[in-house]
């Protein structure tokens, strides 16, 4: 499955359904657009098995051999694996396993498995009216804005108040808000709030919440949501690690069940290695397929300091409007620096394209710099475009750009970008 391009498209379906909101103000009177899901979900998987078909026929250019089946290691004197009966050994052996959305069992919240995961999404045959999303972070944030912006009512359910808990504090209160002004149910007020079960009845599922709020009055404590489509569970991954029988080959796991690497993507097995989102750092894409290439050079082009830098690595977040965000946060800079050495720039404000729009959302922006030569060290941006914007200033802030450098960039004018090089 090629999560990323599915919730790509899946994320522009759901930017177009926001402007066909502002038609009208742009001066197109009486445009709407008939949206059919069925017709969305054909193109998009097509999209992706035209995509897998290529990475294919690379493979088969470059004379690799695929092997089709689910691998565990075997025990031998040579790292081996076994797939389908047959075993493979080879002096390198590449574990990038990836990892699965973690579920919760019927023990633990009776009916949970009436629900799906992130994975189930990318299956679903029509557009939920009411879908209810467990979980704060960005999967959870993301799949909720695609639900919502495409026509489904939906509700966030949050244990504590507000999304994106490891982020920034101005973005995770900003996206929080976002949510709220976009009309979610967003169920922030609970303390410790969760699902308390799950019923299937005649008009959709019930779910059960219950707060653990002691401030709430004993019988506001439980609320229930009926008439569900889709429950939907975000609540973190998990590596696929169980059942690979990596560890008795003396590969070493951490309590998480991640594979343990160094720097250089070495297990603790001499010949095995790990790279992507097993290893549980950094869960992105283009952070797996680096680690890989690093690796190759180092292993296969006697380049033996080729590995990975993982700092000052660029994430954006698919939400509504979009999050851009690389480099320390505020919190984490204030623990490493000391608040006495930090200053932090901040902005917000309503992005030109919405002048003339009655639908709104702001952009925020915050630079964190570090030090007497304010040597930018996070920036953390919300807002329409924030996606596209990151990558050219997460060039400069890992070539060590300050303040001053930003300042003396001239800004190009009128964008939303422009306000980064004229903070004050
Ligand atoms: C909903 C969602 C949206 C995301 N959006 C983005 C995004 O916008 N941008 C971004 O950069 N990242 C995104 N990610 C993260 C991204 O998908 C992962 O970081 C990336 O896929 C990690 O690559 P990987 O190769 O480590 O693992 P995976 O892509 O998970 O690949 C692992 C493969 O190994 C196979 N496998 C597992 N166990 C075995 C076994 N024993 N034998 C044989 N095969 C096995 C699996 O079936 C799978 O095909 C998203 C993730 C999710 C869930």
């Amino acid at each position: 499955m090629n999560r990323t391009r599915l919730d790509s498209v899946m994320w522009n379906a759901a930017v177009h359904a926001e402007y066909l909101h502002d038609h009208s103000d742009y001066g197109f009177e009486g445009a709407s657009g008939q949206f059919s899901w069925q017709l969305l979900k054909r193109k998009r998987d097509a999209y992706v098995s035209r995509l897998n078909q290529t990475y294919q026929n690379n493979l088969d250019k470059a004379k690799i051999q695929t092997i089709r089946g689910h691998a565990t290691f075997v025990a031998g004197p040579e790292p081996t694996v076994e797939v389908g009966g047959k075993k493979y050994t080879a002096p390198h052996i590449l574990v990038a396993t990836g990892g699965r959305p973690s579920v919760l069992t019927d023990l633990e919240v009776p009916g949970a498995n009436l629900g799906i995961t992130s994975d189930g999404f990318f299956q679903l045959e029509s557009l939920p009216k009411r879908s209810v999303i467990v979980g704060a972070g960005y999967i959870a944030v993301e799949m909720a804005g695609i639900l919502s912006t495409l026509g489904s009512r939906t509700s966030i359910i949050l244990r504590q108040g507000v999304v994106l808990r490891n982020f920034d504090s101005y973005i995770s209160n900003n996206c929080t808000k976002e949510l709220l002004n976009a009309g979610f149910v967003c169920r922030c007020s609970g303390v410790g709030l969760q699902v308390k079960s799950v019923r299937q009845q005649r008009g959709g599922l019930e779910v059960t919440l219950v707060t653990k709020d002691p401030d709430t009055r004993e019988e506001e404590r439980t609320s229930v949501v009926q008439d569900v489509d889709c429950l939907l569970w975000a609540i973190g991954r998990e590596p696929n690690t169980s059942g690979l029988n990596i560890r008795e080959m003396g590969v070493e796991l951490d309590e998480k069940g991640h594979i343990v690497v160094d720097e250089f993507q070495n297990t603790t097995r001499k010949g095995i290695y790990a790279v992507g989102d097993v290893c549980g750092k950094a869960l992105l894409t283009p952070v797996a397929i680096a680690a890989g290439r690093k690796l190759a050079h180092r292993l296969f082009e006697g380049k033996p300091d080729s590995r990975l830098d993982y700092s000052c690595i660029p994430t954006v977040v698919f939400s509504h409007p979009p999050i851009g965000t690389v480099g320390y946060t505020e919190e984490e800079a204030t623990k490493k620096w000391g608040k006495d050495n930090l200053k932090i720039y901040k902005t917000s404000f309503s992005p030109m394209y919405h002048a003339l729009t009655t639908r709104k959302t702001q952009c925020i922006m915050k630079l964190v710099c570090a030090g007497a030569e304010e040597k930018v060290v996070g920036l953390h941006m919300q807002g329409v475009g924030c996606d596209e914007m990151l990558q050219g200033f997460a060039v400069a802030i890992k070539m060590g750009a300050t303040k001053a450098d930003f300042d003396r960039t001239v800004a190009i004018h009128p964008t939303s970008s422009e306000e980064l090089v004229t903070l004050r």
